[in-house]
């Protein structure tokens, strides 16, 4: 990505105070997803962080992280594998839980959706805490999957989500 294009892109980001709750400044993606420019330069510099290398599969974390996995799994002629939330996978699963600032939730892959030794690129919209890629990061670990890269559109620098993934690389399009 070009500085011009990383700058249009974080134009592109809407902030919104006090979504979902109160002292939570959201960075809505909405505006990128709906411009056809932006949404290319996002997708394009997501599939960028492959470094060339060969990417088996895009892991997508429910739910934006399918909007933008599978544009860059259509780009990297890689298959596309969802992540969900609990209970929404037909097949057989494996589960993990995750702590949230309330409570906690589960997200579940199926057991067969990345063979062993799979090249893997995880996706998703936003790095925050880093609980939910972490968890993703243990269930693709589960099943054999080897991962390049877990790949952000935005990063929240401050929350120090990073130091939650261990030895995955991590890299984010945009830093705040
Ligand atoms: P975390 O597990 O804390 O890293 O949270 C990551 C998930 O929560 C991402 O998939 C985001 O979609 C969502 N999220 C967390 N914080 C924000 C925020 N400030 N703005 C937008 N989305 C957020």
């Amino acid at each position: 990505m070009r500085p011009d294009e990383i700058q249009r892109l974080a134009d592109g980001i809407r902030d919104v105070q006090d979504f979902p709750k109160p002292g939570i400044l959201f960075k809505d993606i909405t505006p990128a997803l709906g411009d056809g420019e932006l949404f290319e330069i996002a997708t394009r510099g997501l599939a960028e962080t492959a470094g060339g290398a060969r990417i088996d599969k895009i892991v997508g974390i429910d739910a934006r992280g399918f909007i933008f996995g599978a544009a860059v799994a259509h780009l990297l002629g890689a298959g596309f594998v969802p992540i969900r939330k609990k209970g929404k996978l037909p097949w057989a699963t494996e589960i993990e839980s995750y702590s949230l600032e309330y409570g906690e939730a589960e997200i579940e892959i199926h057991k067969d959706a990345v063979g062993p030794g799979e090249k893997i690129l995880v996706v998703d919209d936003l790095l925050a805490t880093g609980g939910t890629a972490a968890a993703a990061l243990k269930l693709i670990d589960r099943i054999g999957g080897e991962v390049v890269s877990v790949s952000f559109l935005i990063e929240l620098a401050f929350l120090d989500g990073r130091e939650r993934l261990g030895d995955a690389p991590v890299q984010a399009l945009l830093t705040y």
